[in-house]
């Protein structure tokens, strides 16, 4: 079996040396004629074969590489080749995850996972698929059979916005397999949590903070916790079991307001619970008064970087309104999910910010995702998740 070939211009083939899985429309010599989501052979510009990688025509990165160097003599890339990527991935996963106390978790993190273009997210019997390129689609089949094998027999196909667009991919989500009847109720670290998936944003929860709300567990005793951007209330929920005295949840979702609501009442919690549907900037404004934790978990600001800009002033005017209204030695657990602000920026906002407000602050440990979103040392853009647990004197 042959695949088309893909060549780059001379010295183009040092980042897929480095095993960097990106080949950047620039670097190529010249476009092939062939269809979007193609696997393409990559060669440099003497003919030497790099890898291979799913072909994408309209994206700025023409080409995702899922496999480096040459083949060995009659392989190709058939079930059994991509299977070894889902058999990896949750080998990886059950030596770092406690499958007896957390049953929802990433199984596949993209190019995190050597595997761009997939994201597969796990909600106790339920595997929720996103798609992010064309070629990956072309797989969906082979996607649907591996998770069996694994033991996931319902699988969610999940629409990602903005995706399609470029790529083609398919708008319409839904089960590509039998549909799971009835609540999904996942579990991590035994704090329970019902997941919707349809409606829901994400593939239904960020499993990404699963490690940084046990942190906010672990301080949380005897604490009045502000849980901004709550979302349906994982923060919240961790540190209610873990005996907060009283925890607010504010986001600008009713929904998302509701939901945290029916988990607490799930993990019966709810004496000590409140939420509020509200904008976050308006209530740190106004009524942040009298926490001593406060947690600042926005959406990522800087959707492409064009909105750093703005992005960086959004953060520093949450971290600075945080800062002036929490209680004397309170703690601040303050993150980022923009891919486009680096972990020195965020860190010079955050010192933007605590020089503003006039309080000392120290720096307590620094936070990142949780360790089921894995970062390929070749692709350190997978870093996206920064986050700093603050101590404000
Ligand atoms: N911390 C959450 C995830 C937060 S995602 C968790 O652990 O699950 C970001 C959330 O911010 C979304 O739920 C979104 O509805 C909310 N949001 C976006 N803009 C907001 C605003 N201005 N004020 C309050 N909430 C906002």
């Amino acid at each position: 079996m042959s695949y088309p070939r893909l060549a780059l211009k001379p010295t183009r083939e040092r980042s897929l040396i480095n095993k960097h899985p990106w080949v950047f429309s620039g670097g190529v010599l010249k476009m092939p004629n062939i269809e979007n989501g193609t696997i393409v052979e990559v060669v440099d510009a003497k003919n030497n074969i790099l890898g291979y990688g799913f072909f994408s025509d309209k994206s700025q990165i023409t080409c995702r590489m899922f496999h480096f160097g040459k083949l060995a003599e009659g392989q190709f890339f058939d079930q059994s080749y991509w299977f070894k990527f889902f058999e990896n991935a949750y080998n990886r996963r059950k030596t770092i995850i406690d499958f007896s106390t957390t049953n929802c978790y990433r199984l596949i993190h993209a190019e995190g996972d050597f595997l761009p273009g997939l994201v597969v997210d796990i909600y106790d019997k339920v595997a929720v698929v996103q798609i992010l390129i064309k070629g990956i689609e072309n797989l969906k089949n082979v996607i649907v059979s591996n998770l069996k094998s694994l033991g996931f027999e319902y699988v969610y196909f999940k629409n990602k916005t903005g995706a399609q667009n470029a790529e083609q991919i398919s708008l319409v989500s839904g089960w590509l397999t039998k549909p799971f009847i009835g609540n999904i109720i996942a579990k991590e670290n035994n704090v329970k949590f019902a997941i919707d998936i349809e409606n829901g944003q994400k593939t239904g929860f960020f499993i990404d903070q699963r490690d940084n709300r046990a942190e906010l567990g672990k301080i949380a005793k005897g604490k009045r916790i502000l849980n901004c951007f709550s979302y349906s209330g994982g923060f919240s929920m961790y540190a209610l079991l873990n005996e907060a005295s009283e925890v607010h949840s504010v986001d600008i979702s009713a929904l998302a307001a509701q939901e945290c609501n029916e988990n607490a009442i799930l993990n019966n919690v709810e004496d000590k619970h409140q939420a509020f549907a509200e904008d976050c900037f308006e209530y740190l404004r106004h009524k942040a008064t009298g926490y001593d934790v406060i947690v600042l978990d926005p959406p990522a600001f800087a959707k492409n970087v064009r909105s750093v800009p703005n992005a960086t002033k959004g953060y520093k005017d949450i971290n600075l309104l945080a800062f002036k209204h929490i209680n004397k030695g309170g703690l601040v657990f303050t993150y980022s999910c923009s891919q486009h602000i680096s972990r020195d920026l965020f860190q010079k906002i955050i010192f933007g910010a605590a020089l503003d407000s006039g309080r000392n602050v120290q720096i307590i440990k620094h936070l990142n995702q949780s360790s089921d979103h894995p970062i390929s040392i070749f692709h350190p853009e997978g870093d996206y998740l920064k986050g700093l647990l603050l101590y404000v004197e």
